[in-house]
């Protein structure tokens, strides 16, 4: 019998083995930390151990150099511990304080910008189909590239009145978070159909089951199998172009960005709040998005003028209201920022996939 083999085991490996040995000795006994300049954290142990954190923003999607420089500057001055963080900052923990300043010179000067820590606005956290999913609309990384551009000085700053954490998605439906202000893609027209296609490429009832408003039904099109869409009800979610696409539903012009804003996870002072629309039919506009990014600004100048202390987005849209809300950030409040859409109850039942 031939030998047999143990199981390769895939996932997350143990961080246990990754961590700074200052954290591992002192493993949930801290007992306070504090910010003493934008970009660093100083975390104090009840051993009387402290360690340093220094936060600095990276673009995501890293090539090798880059990654091997960021790597350098960790084992010089970092006692070769870095970790990433959700929005692609990297952090460089130090057990010695005489290594902070250095640290933070050799990062400045190899370029990368220290901040994104306490009431500063965050790195944008992004999908980044462009490179490699098969759905996108936009390029949400130059999204956030541009805007961080124009923004890099809140970054570097901790001036806002709490955290601000900004999010982009490049399709409609997928992987975009909850942000106090999102930046998504936004379909406004129904998928164009390339009959030819689609009885080749395409499983008709995987598409049919697809649609969250039941719009899509088989049709024969020029003697061939194929499918066509109820234009009244489509709510051009794009859904039905990953599993067909042949249902081009991503557009030069009517592919556009529309603005949310509110959202928030859960915390320990607050319940979860959904984020809201805005801001719709913004020009998709590469390679820099100025009319998505100038209303950006506007919202955040809005909030950082307005905003008491520690009020985050939508606590502070909550306590002045919509109304004042659209008023301070020079948008037009318009019949589509109501949700009037009455067929979700029925229709979601409907999709093979959303459930009640
Ligand atoms: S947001 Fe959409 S297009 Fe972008 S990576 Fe996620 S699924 Fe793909
Ligand atoms: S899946 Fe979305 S885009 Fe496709 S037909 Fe249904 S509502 Fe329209």
């Amino acid at each position: 019998m031939a030998d047999t083999r143990e199981p390769i085991e895939s996932g997350c490996p143990d961080p246990w083995q990754y961590l700074h040995p200052v954290m591992r000795k002192n493993f949930g006994q801290w007992k306070y930390h504090e910010h003493p300049r934008p970009g660093v954290l100083r975390h104090v142990a009840y051993s009387g151990d402290e360690i340093w954190t220094v936060k600095a923003g990276t673009q995501r999607i890293l090539d090798v150099f880059t990654l091997r420089k960021l790597c350098d500057i960790g084992d010089q001055f970092a006692d070769g511990f870095v970790h990433f963080t959700l929005r692609s900052n990297i952090e460089f923990l130090v057990k010695d304080q005489t290594k902070v300043d250095p640290l933070i010179a050799a990062l400045e000067g190899a370029g990368f910008v220290v901040g994104g820590t306490q009431n500063s606005v965050a790195m944008i956290s992004h999908t980044q189909g462009w490179l490699h999913c098969d759905i996108p609309g936009t390029d949400a990384s130059g999204v956030v590239k541009s805007m961080m551009d124009e923004l890099i000085d809140e970054f570097r700053n901790a001036n806002m009145p709490n955290r601000v954490h900004i999010t982009t998605s490049c399709c409609q439906i997928n992987c975009g978070g909850q942000g106090d202000i999102a930046i998504n893609i936004q379909h406004t027209k129904p998928p164009k159909i390339n009959h030819d296609l689609v009885a080749n490429v395409c499983e008709r009832p995987t598409v049919v089951a697809r649609c969250p408003v039941a719009a899509i039904r088989p049709a024969m099109v020029n003697g061939k199998p194929s499918l066509e869409v109820d234009e009244r009800k489509c709510i051009c979610c794009g859904a039905c172009y990953p599993p067909c696409p042949p249902m081009q539903i991503n557009d030069a012009e009517h592919s556009k960005l529309a603005i949310w804003v509110g959202g928030n996870h859960s915390n320990a002072r607050g319940k979860p709040t959904f984020q809201k629309l805005v801001a719709a039919g913004i020009p998709n506009n590469p390679p820099r998005w100025p009319e998505a990014t100038a209303i950006v600004k506007r919202i955040l100048k809005a909030y950082k003028e307005g905003a008491r202390d520690w009020e985050r987005v939508n606590e502070w849209i909550e306590r002045i209201g919509w109304p004042r809300f659209f008023e301070e950030v020079e948008l037009p409040f318009t019949k589509y920022h109501i949700d009037t859409w009455r067929g979700a109850r029925a229709s979601f039942n409907s999709s093979s996939y959303i459930r009640f």
